[in-house]
């Protein structure tokens, strides 16, 4: 994904969760959402942008939004973020820091536990 983007909620007071499921008021467990859908979420949520209204919902680029929520410090850790496996995290699944083929493997793997019967 490039350039991700974040969704923030005036009427939850949060940021949209990955996946659109749900809300969440830490940054670094927000979904990271592509521009297009991010912005088409915003400008069609609730009734979208209404002149004289605060926005229901607004899209920002995640480098944006990082800057202008996170300390120095805490920008840093999460930026500096490892997958368990040792890689840079690039991505977020379920609000933990992994990188692209990990989180594709607990993604596939949640998803046949779920499947199993009992
Ligand atoms: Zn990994």
């Amino acid at each position: 994904m490039d350039k991700p983007y974040l969704i923030w909620s005036n009427e939850h007071r949060a940021w949209w969760s990955p996946n659109r499921c749900g809300y969440t008021t830490v940054i670094e467990k927000a979904g990271r959402y592509e521009r297009v859908e991010a912005i088409a979420i915003a400008s069609a949520a609730r009734g979208g942008w209404v002149a004289g209204k605060n926005p229901p919902e607004i899209a920002l680029p995640e480098a944006d939004a990082l800057d202008q929520a996170l300390s120095p410090n805490r920008l840093e850790a999460y930026l500096n973020a490892r997958c368990q496996c040792g890689q840079p995290a690039t991505t977020k699944y379920d609000g933990d820091q992994m990188c692209e083929p990990c989180a594709t493997y607990c993604a596939r793997r949640d998803f046949e536990e779920a499947d199993m019967p009992g």
